[in-house]
């Protein structure tokens, strides 16, 4: 496998293998990344400048039939958060890269004019593309799939990143060839945009360049793990993630009018339950796998009534983000939210809790879905001075605004649980190198780190410290290898990882050496951040979550400041 750099002011292109006895062998997706921004990234330069690169990353496992294994990982060094960022994505491109015998594409320095990247069996060239200036993401893919052909891989920045909002995302296209998945945390797509890359076209191989040296062993390992997740996630497979909008509610943990309130009355508006019922009537789709390999399918496609696609990958995060924290309560307006974000390439986790801040300012009535509408199509879309405000995430508006009340740990903002309700979920927000990012380690209602310990109510502090530590160490691992974390971040399945990693590699590692990856890919990122200055002195949440109750539950969030800075301090 290969790391390719290019240079995209000279244009130069450079190839470096992966070797056994290389420092990057065993690093993938984010343990790739993470190690590359360590290594060759200044901590204190400017993200949207020369001296930061941008990686897109496979795992370890990607090109494997592992389940859920091709995703990709776009690393940098956050706009948002100033300190290093990794956000992961599913869709084509990642299994592309890999059976081109491609680990990971670094780009470096910056440029001003517009280029796309080519892949194909030929090599890799970088051609300009000022005809596709301010395209949003939808009319990109759709003109890349008529010049390159309907099967290729894409990744690209919409108007957004074009524009360095601090917001923006990368997109990848789905297999149904949509660019409906996003790595949209942090900011990266801002960074892409800096370096002056509007899309990365893949053209898939006639043949995989990955090797797996046991087949017959990797199987053992892989294929009654396929089965397992296929057969226990067969309702999350049906309804996907938005399943969790009434229960969240039902909890008391779903973040309400800017994180006012835990629940929201008109919930069954927007459930889980009525969003399936109707994707059935009209004819959309559900239970569609966003990436290769992928057995649990938990993705959707959302049309309207005529049919007419509207957005595709609609997700609980989106829908409370978007929904209960706006007081939005139609399920076609959130569509639409989606389709929009998609389509200018933004976060709709950062966007979302942005314009909470300014409803909850007055700037923005309470559940005025024009508005939103109006902000990404035509703000944002268009770079005015409201665009870049609203593109530019929590913090930034709710600094603006002199609100105080801004839900955002480390410059991003906090995602779809509520932390003074969900404990274990606000210890990630506050401890994780990554910000508010409940992906690091996402201890959602049910899920264990471990099956055989204990870790408490949901509601209660008890267990949650353990609890989170062991998620995002378990998480980092994931990440790494370049699977999906619905497969479970546990001490239990890092056996089943290291099987597979020892069949494919030809190694005989255990699975203390595989959780050790996870721990030393969090020390590399605990220390690039303490030099960019993201000191644990920073592991906090705003002041409003402990002083002011989520209601109607009465819980805040009680975790004192020493049990929060001395978190990592396990890792040594
Ligand atoms: S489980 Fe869902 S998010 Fe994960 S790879 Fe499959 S479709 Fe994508």
């Amino acid at each position: 496998m290969y790391l390719v750099r290019i240079n995209v002011r000279s244009n130069k292109i450079g190839y470096e293998e992966i070797t056994n006895d290389s420092k990057y062998f065993l690093l993938g997706a984010r343990g790739l990344t993470s190690q590359i921004i360590h290594d060759e990234v200044p901590p204190n330069c400017d993200p949207l400048g020369p001296e930061n690169k941008l990686i897109l990353a496979n795992g370890i496992l990607t090109g494997s039939p592992f389940p859920n294994s091709a995703r990709t990982s776009v690393g940098g060094k956050s706009p948002l958060t100033k300190g290093i960022k990794e956000a992961n994505v599913g869709g084509r491109p990642s299994l592309m890269l890999a059976k081109h015998g491609i680990r990971a594409l670094i780009f470096e320095d910056i440029s001003s004019d517009l280029k796309l990247l080519l892949i194909n069996e030929q090599g890799i060239e970088l051609l300009s593309c000022n005809q596709y200036k301010g395209l949003g993401n939808y009319e990109l893919h759709m003109r890349l799939r008529s010049k390159y052909g309907e099967n290729i891989g894409v990744y690209s920045i919409g108007p957004a990143g074009e524009h360095k909002m601090l917001s923006a995302s990368v997109a990848a296209n789905d297999l149904e060839g949509y660019p409906s998945r996003h790595a949209a945390r942090g900011g990266l797509g801002a960074v892409l945009g800096s370096k002056g890359i509007k899309s990365v076209v893949i053209i898939p191989p006639q043949k995989s360049k990955v090797k797996i040296h046991d087949l017959k062993k990797f199987r053992e390992a892989s294929v009654p793990f396929a089965k397992e997740l296929t057969d226990t996630k067969k309702v999350f497979s049906t309804f996907g993630t938005p399943l969790m909008m009434r229960p969240m509610s039902e909890r008391q943990g779903i973040p309400t009018k800017n994180f006012r309130f835990g629940s929201f009355d008109k919930i069954s508006n927007i459930s889980g339950e009525k969003l399936h019922e109707l994707v059935i009537a009209r004819g959309g789709k559900k239970n569609l796998a966003c990436s290769p390999y992928c057995v649990i399918k938990c993705s959707n496609l959302i049309v309207d009534e005529k049919g007419n696609h509207i957005t595709s990958s609609l997700e609980y995060e989106t829908m409370c983000l978007n929904g209960t924290n706006l007081l939005i309560d139609d399920l076609d307006s959130l569509a639409k939210i989606d389709h929009f974000c998609d389509d200018v390439g933004i976060d709709t986790i950062e966007f979302g809790g942005t314009i909470g801040v300014a409803m909850d300012c007055g700037t923005i009535p309470w559940g005025n879905a024009n508005a939103v509408f109006n902000i990404l199509d035509k703000e944002i879309r268009k770079n005015t001075e409201v665009g870049m405000l609203y593109g530019n995430g929590v913090k930034k508006i709710g600094e603006k605004l002199g609100a105080h009340r801004i839900p955002e740990v480390k410059g991003q903002g906090i995602s779809a649980y509520d932390p003074r309700v969900f404990k274990g979920m606000g210890v990630t927000y506050a401890t994780s190198p990554m910000g508010a990012d409940h992906t690091s380690g996402a201890a959602i209602a049910g899920r264990v780190a471990s099956q055989i310990k204990d870790y408490g109510e949901l509601t209660q502090n008890k267990g949650k410290i353990n609890l989170s530590f062991e998620l995002q160490v378990y998480t980092a691992v994931l990440d790494s290898m370049g699977c999906c974390y619905f497969i479970g971040p546990s001490y239990e399945n890092m056996e089943i990882v290291t099987a597979a990693i020892n069949a494919m590699y030809n190694l005989n590692l255990t699975r203390d050496d595989v959780i050790n990856i996870g721990k030393k890919i969090l020390k590399t990122e605990l220390i690039f951040n303490e030099k960019a200055g993201i000191t644990k002195n920073m592991n906090s949440l705003p002041e409003f979550l402990k002083k002011e109750p989520s209601e109607p539950s009465g819980l805040k969030f009680t975790f004192t400041d020493e049990e929060l800075q001395t978190f990592w301090e396990k890792l040594d």
